[in-house]
C-alpha cells in the first residue's frame, strides 16, 4: 500500500513522501479513505500509531479540494477545520504535522493554548486561518472575549478525547460543540471507550466509520 493509493491529491503525498513515509501506517490506511469519502469516524488508537497524520492528511485534501474554498484573507478567512487536544504538547504537535503535510498546499494554520499571553493569539486569528488547534480551555476563552469565529467549520477532531475527558474538559467541549456548524464531519480519535466517550460519541457522531488498531 502507498500513499498516492489512498486518494491524496500529489501536494500532499510529495510533503509526505519529503518528510520520508513511505507507508502508511495501519491507522492510516484505515482512517484516510474514510475521512476522504466525507463521513464521521470513531478511530481507537494509541500514540506512536500514526493516527495524527491519520486525521491530518484527509483533513488537508478535503479542505484543498472543496468547491467552497475561499480565496481571501483576514476577516474573509474563515476557520475551516478546528482540531481539540488534551496538552499544549500534543496541540502543538500536531499543528506542525499540520505545516508538514500541507507545506505545498495554499492552506494556513494556528495553534492556541492556554499558560501564555493571549493577544499574539489574537492577532493570529484576525489574520485568518484555515485549521486551528487548540485545547479546550484557552478556546473557550477567545470565545467569550469574541475573538474566535466558529461558525465555518466544516470539518472538527477530537485528538485523544479520553485525555481531554480525564482532565475535566468536558463541559468546555459541550460549550464548543454549541456554537459550531450542525453540518460538519466529525472525527472523534480516543485510546481508551469508557462510558463517557461512548456518550460523548454517540452525541456527537452520525453513523461514524468505525475503525480500531
Ligand atoms: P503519532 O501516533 O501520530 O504520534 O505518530 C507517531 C510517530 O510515527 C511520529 O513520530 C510520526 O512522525 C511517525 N509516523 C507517522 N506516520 C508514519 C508513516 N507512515 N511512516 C513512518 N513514520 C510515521
Amino acid at each position: 500500500m502507498l500513499f498516492s493509493e489512498l486518494g491524496l491529491s500529489e501536494a500532499i503525498v510529495r510533503a509526505i513522501t519529503e518528510h520520508g513515509y513511505t507507508t502508511p501506517t495501519p491507522i492510516q490506511a484505515q482512517a484516510i479513505p474514510a475521512v476522504l469519502a466525507g463521513g464521521d469516524l470513531l478511530a481507537g488508537a494509541q500514540t506512536g500509531t500514526g493516527k495524527t497524520a491519520g486525521f491530518t492528511l484527509p483533513l488537508l485534501h478535503r479542505l484543498a479540494t472543496a468547491a467552497s474554498m475561499p480565496t481571501g484573507s483576514g476577516s474573509q478567512r474563515p476557520i475551516r477545520a478546528l482540531i481539540l487536544t488534551p496538552t499544549r504538547e500534543l496541540a502543538a504537535q500536531v499543528e506542525e504535522s499540520v505545516r508538514v503535510y500541507g507545506k505545498y498546499l495554499p492552506l494556513t494554520s494556528a495553534v492556541i493554548f492556554g499558560g501564555v499571553g493571549i493577544n499574539p493569539q489574537i492577532k493570529l486569528l484576525k489574520h485568518g486561518v484555515d485549521i486551528l488547534v487548540c485545547t479546550p480551555g484557552r478556546l473557550l476563552d477567545h470565545m467569550q472575549q469574541g475573538t474566535v469565529n466558529l461558525t465555518h467549520v466544516e470539518i472538527l477532531i477530537l485528538d485523544e478525547a479520553d485525555r481531554m475527558l480525564d482532565m475535566g474538559f468536558i463541559r468546555d467541549i459541550k460549550k464548543i460543540l454549541a456554537v459550531l456548524p450542525k453540518k460538519r464531519q466529525n472525527l472523534l480519535f480516543s485510546a481508551t471507550f469508557s462510558d463517557d466517550i461512548k456518550a460523548l460519541a454517540d452525541n456527537l457522531l452520525d453513523s461514524p466509520a468505525m475503525i480500531e488498531v
